[in-house]
């Protein structure tokens, strides 16, 4: 272990422990309201699941909000509050946090945390493409196998407040029943996209579910993880294949910046080329709280409606429910 490696352990268990202080002497349930169970999530996706499943018996709070980038999130001090003091922690897992991961598995040793995504059977995973024994975290994308971190939310939720049981697996059953109709109206809508032109470009890998799911061929110009800079020659690998393939549109993400793409698109147009922003897509963060897209109906059914558009496909404009703005 390095002397800087120490220092961090150190930090990272100094950090807990005063937020265990606090937790102590802070009053119980401060910031909570009484007689709920009090939920901290990393995504705004797992807390949507929560809120869903949880009703009126749980108290939600997301660590990332809109627009925030869960590779590079790194816990601020009212999030280390938060969490010592919340009676379940749940995560996504499957290195998604990758910052906050050892503080998570740390915690996880004193109190309840649960990996939502991770307890996914691994047959059901995508491997990473950058890391050989890894798997790919991005398992929101495809709402048949969201369906499957819902029931790990339901029963995480169930195991922490057992009296409420009976209302957590209606509650699952009836937003089961909304993320169904979802996979079918994006199944729809995306089998309208001529096959040929069934390819997603964005910013990093974070549709690899969504390509296998959809029958969508998913090119990112990072990386899985963002972290890592895309280079010249995987820009101009790139515009190579806008070109031959007669790709017309590439996609922006929320919670990545979109300079690379941007280069892409001027990389396009001075081989003649010209390839247009095909919309912006949710990728790894919903929209604002109190939108549509600000839950993960609204932003599943903005990607597939916007995707399919964009892609010379068939989807009603304002999406599945006559919500999308
Ligand atoms: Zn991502």
């Amino acid at each position: 272990m390095t002397a800087g490696t120490t220092q961090m352990f150190v930090s990272r268990r100094f950090w807990l422990a005063a937020a265990t202080m606090l937790a102590i002497l802070l009053p119980a349930h401060w910031a909570w309201a009484q007689d709920r169970l009090s939920v901290v999530t990393t995504t705004g996706m797992i807390a949507d699941a929560v809120s869903q499943v949880g009703g009126n018996a749980v108290e939600v709070k997301s660590l990332m909000g809109p627009g925030v980038d869960p590779h590079a999130y790194r816990q601020t001090r009212s999030d280390i509050v938060a969490m010592a003091n919340a009676d379940l922690v749940l995560r996504n897992g499957l290195y998604l946090e990758a910052q906050l991961e050892d503080f998570l598995l740390d915690l996880g040793e004193n109190g309840e945390v649960v990996a939502v995504a991770e307890a996914v059977p691994e047959n059901l995973l995508i491997s990473s493409e950058d890391y050989s024994d890894r798997f790919d975290p991005h398992l929101w994308m495809n709402p048949s196998l969201w369906s499957r971190v819902v029931i790990n939310v339901r029963d995480a939720l169930i195991a922490a407040y057992p009296r409420e049981e009976q209302a957590f697996r209606a509650n699952a059953d009836a937003y089961l029943a909304q993320l169904s109709r979802l996979s079918r109206y994006t199944t729809d809508v995306l089998s309208s996209v001529a096959p040929e032109s069934r390819v997603v470009v964005s910013s990093h890998d974070a549709f690899n579910y969504f390509g296998s799911a959809y029958g969508f061929e998913v090119i990112g110009i990072q990386g899985i993880s963002t972290e890592s800079e895309a280079g010249l020659r995987r820009i101009a690998e790139l515009v190579d294949v806008l070109v031959e393939r007669n790709i017309r549109a590439v996609f922006v993400e929320t919670s990545v910046s979109d300079r690379n793409i941007r280069a892409l698109i001027e990389g396009a147009a001075a081989r003649g080329h010209k390839v247009v922003i095909g919309g912006e897509l949710y990728s790894d963060a919903m929209g604002q709280p109190g939108t549509y897209e600000g839950t993960y109906v609204g932003m599943i059914d903005h990607n597939a409606t916007t995707i399919a558009g964009a892609l010379g496909g068939r989807a009603p404009e304002s999406g599945m429910q006559g919500f999308l703005n």
